[in-house]
């Protein structure tokens, strides 16, 4: 405790690189929905890590995996393969409709796998002037430079010199956009099955049905980025399987490892066959550790019962969203789906997401903003009903202190 009571805050000053601005308390410790900080402050965790910690903090699935892989085996590189990267590719082949799996650290790293699947297969089966790639405005990628040059807000990608080309960004849900610009030049559509970081958005049935009948009548591949969505986050495992609209690639992270950093590109073994050996690869990815705690995180989460409770649990936060907006008026609307949801504010309230989030951590909750106007919830996917109540009643505290 006094060893950790040295490290503060201001430290973060001191030796990192600012590109983040964290809050003034310091999490220490996790247990479910619930965290605490240095000076022992409880907080319920709406958060998750954004979107990670499905499980909560420290589940005992998860825990006993890192445990035993730990005593075994941590890293090979792919110069061999490995159990649990095996186990795991077979369960993730189990749930969805992908044949083969390409594994990578981070969301970012398999949007960028899924990427340069898609130029690949174009190149070989097309040829090269089949290159464009069309994603969605608000759409959010990763921050590699292809990824976040893909993604649909340029502030996150000007001022790194040129960009990667041949990238056109369309508005999401605009089924006439779509129509009047994609053409036989078009290798690739990205698209997240529910835009997350971009203000919780959802696409309607119409859309997502066209994106995937234009693809098809144009040659080109759908990639949906289920980084955020995956991993039973809406209710199903992937949110495709909620849409009735499957890609041809997909990637996933976030929530694959509960809080350990995996990522995945997943993809039919045709498409699979033009990343051939050399053409792709990564040292970490596939990690015998990272795999053995994902492959735990699959089990529990593919459970019926796992996905079942997501929609109970979506229910008792619109419920107890409405009560606290029934009782204070600050939202238009609460969207998205499963745990991933968004409470859009009124007009009243413009531009106050974060002071929520600041006014919530000050109660003792942890919440996330997407954009300025959305508070946003994507907390453990089996967080107790008591936990969700107590989040619930200090959210409505902490807007109380705001009114
Ligand atoms: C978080 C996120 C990413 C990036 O994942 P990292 O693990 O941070 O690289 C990509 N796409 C979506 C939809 C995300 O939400």
């Amino acid at each position: 405790m006094t060893v950790e009571n040295k490290v503060e805050r201001s430290l973060f000053n001191e030796v990192m690189v600012p590109c983040y601005n964290p809050m003034e308390m310091i999490p220490v410790k996790g247990e479910g929905a619930r965290v605490w900080d240095q000076q022992g402050r409880e907080y319920i965790d709406f958060a998750g890590g954004i979107a990670v910690s499905c499980l909560g903090h420290c589940h005992p699935a998860m825990v006993n995996a890192v445990t035993e892989q730990a005593n075994k085996i941590w890293h090979l590189s792919n110069v061999m393969t490995n159990e649990p990267a095996l186990r795991l590719a077979k369960k993730l082949t189990d749930v969805c409709f992908a044949e083969k799996v390409f594994f990578a650290n981070s969301g970012a790293e398999a949007n960028e796998a899924a990427l340069k699947l898609a130029r690949r297969w174009a190149a070989d089966v097309h040829g090269p002037e089949k290159s464009e790639i069309i994603a969605f405005k608000q759409g959010f990628h990763g921050r590699t430079f292809f990824t976040v040059t893909v993604g649909g807000q340029e502030a996150y990608s000007d001022g790194f010199g040129p960009k990667p080309g041949d990238v056109t960004h369309l508005p999401y849900n605009d089924i006439a956009a779509l129509e009047a610009h994609i053409s036989d030049r078009t290798c690739a559509i990205m698209m997240e099955p529910l835009q997350g970081e971009g203000g919780i958005i959802s696409p309607t049935s119409e859309f997502v049905n066209t994106v995937r009948e234009l693809c098809d009548k144009h040659n080109a591949l759908l990639i949906f980025d289920e980084v955020q969505t995956g991993n039973g986050r809406t209710g199903n495992f992937y949110a495709y399987q909620g849409l009735g609209v499957t890609p041809d690639i997909l990637s996933t992270a976030k929530s694959l490892g509960g809080g350990f950093p995996i990522g995945a590109m997943l993809t039919t073994s045709e498409l699979a066959t033009h990343l051939k050996v050399g053409t792709h690869g990564s040292t970490y990815g596939g990690n015998p550790l990272a795999c053995a705690v994902a492959e735990a995180v699959v089990d529990v989460v593919s459970q019926p019962e796992t996905l079942a409770g997501v929609k109970e649990r979506e229910a008792l936060f619109r419920d107890g969203l409405t009560k606290i907006n029934d009782k204070y008026q600050i939202f238009s609307e609460v969207r998205g789906k499963g745990l991933l949801l968004g409470a859009a504010l009124n007009e009243e309230w413009q531009g106050r997401a974060r002071d929520v989030l600041v006014a919530a951590g000050e109660q003792g909750l942890m919440v996330l903003v997407a954009g300025a106007n959305v508070v946003r919830f994507t907390p453990s996917l089996v967080i107790t009903t008591q936990e969700i109540e107590e989040g619930l009643s200090k959210l409505d505290k902490a807007i109380a202190t705001l009114v």
